[in-house]
């Protein structure tokens, strides 16, 4: 069940939120389930920060880190486009008010149904990274535009998105090619640098390798209008990261150095826009040591890898957990989720601290959520609910 809640008073979105409205809601109520809380004023306030750094770069923002409907209607109002990945996040997208041309259709594996779909809808711009991809559109999609994703080496983000989606730089030239005698327009190239890279300096040397396809490409003949750089942006976790606006500054200079003039750049923050905007609450079922001489603690919480926190996979995001109520003494703890599958413990290589007087039935604050944890939870693992979610 999905709840709306009215701030009375909100805050005006043109400025920074001064106050955790997130916070005071959270110690203000009482939850029954884990649930995130997640607040429009900040996804606004960080659309606007982001949005000031990216200058002449347009938002598209990443539907899939979170979809709630009145996240995407706030960007909406904000002036925000959307990148979707599939039929029912552009009927979210459209359903919220945006219009079939503002929103791009970011996956590179579509139905061809979809494809039509979206067409009808006024989608004008597709990604491809293979051949096949680029007849859909001609077949499905006639006269739209296509930017062909590439791979690039990185391995400098915290969540890498490996070769999954792209093609090598050596394909670029023929599938280029392909398009041009199947009558499909290449309108740019695409790239993910890698989810939450945590410097702005990181982006260096993966805009370089974009940017040697994207000058012979021109030099062949092709004119690319539009260069899409994807998302990465970080958000802070367990350390603090750069503010959004001079990290995405930062983003810019080096893409400034390295294309010059470019008609339409494009970002797609996902966890960048949306994961500091939201916290988790969530409930100690179970502290116990597996023998007495048991170096750790295990906390278990109502909370787990299927229920929300698919992120601590290979415990890649290290949320920052608060214990209110609870502090003095710490000491190490494996944390686990509340499932009967093994793998559902969320810290254990590198424990965490948390205080010595945790107990059952004490709450816990897992911060800066708002990304990759409600579109992540299961529909009812061992019966467990989806992670509820509370819109301010
Ligand atoms: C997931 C995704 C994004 C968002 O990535 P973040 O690291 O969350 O900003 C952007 N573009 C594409 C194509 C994606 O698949």
């Amino acid at each position: 069940m999905t709840m709306t809640a009215m701030i009375p008073g909100a805050l005006c979105a043109d400025h920074p939120v001064q106050s955790d409205d997130v916070a005071d809601f959270i110690a203000a109520s009482s939850f029954e389930r884990p649930t995130l809380v997640v607040s429009r004023a900040k996804v606004a306030a960080q659309y606007d920060a982001l949005a000031r750094g990216l200058g002449r770069a347009r938002i598209h923002y990443a539907v899939k880190a979170n979809p709630a409907p009145e996240i995407i209607r706030t960007l909406v109002q904000k002036g925000a486009r959307f990148d979707a990945a599939s039929r029912g996040e552009i009927e979210l997208c459209l359903s919220q008010g945006a219009r079939g041309r503002d929103i791009s259709f970011g996956n590179t594996v579509k139905r061809p149904s979809d494809i039509a779909f979206a067409h009808d809808a006024g989608v004008t711009l597709f990604a491809v990274d293979s051949e096949a991809e680029i007849d859909k559109i001609r077949d499905h999609a006639p006269g739209a535009e296509v930017y062909i994703r590439v791979i690039v080496e990185n391995s400098a983000a915290d969540w890498p998105l490996s070769r999954k989606f792209g093609c090598a730089h050596g394909a670029v030239p023929a599938l280029m090619e392909h398009a041009r005698a199947e009558g499909v327009q290449v309108a740019g190239l695409s790239f993910h640098v890698g989810s939450q890279t945590r410097l702005a300096e990181y982006w260096g040397p993966v805009l370089d390798q974009v940017a040697t396809l994207w000058h012979a490409a021109r030099a062949a003949g092709h004119d690319l209008r539009v260069l899409n750089l994807g998302g990465g942006f970080p958000a802070s976790y367990e350390s603090a990261v750069e503010g959004a606006e001079s990290y995405a500054a930062k983003v810019m200079a080096q893409v400034d150095e390295r294309f010059g003039e470019v008609p339409y750049v494009m970002a797609e923050p996902g966890r960048g826009l949306v994961a500091e905007a939201g916290h988790i609450v969530a409930e100690v079922l179970l502290v116990s040591r597996k023998s007495a001489d048991d170096l750790h603690r295990w906390v278990y919480l109502d909370i787990g890898m299927f229920s929300g926190l698919a992120e601590t996979m290979g415990e890649a995001i290290r949320y920052r957990i608060d214990t209110p109520g609870r502090g003095g003494e710490m000491g190490a703890c494996i944390l686990a989720g509340p499932s009967c599958d093994s793998a559902d413990i969320l810290y254990e290589q590198r424990p965490v601290m948390l205080p010595l007087d945790l107990r059952a039935g004490d709450r816990v604050v897992i911060r800066h959520c708002g990304a990759y944890t409600s579109s992540y939870s299961s529909v009812g693992f061992n019966g467990f609910p989806p992670l509820d979610v509370v819109v301010l």
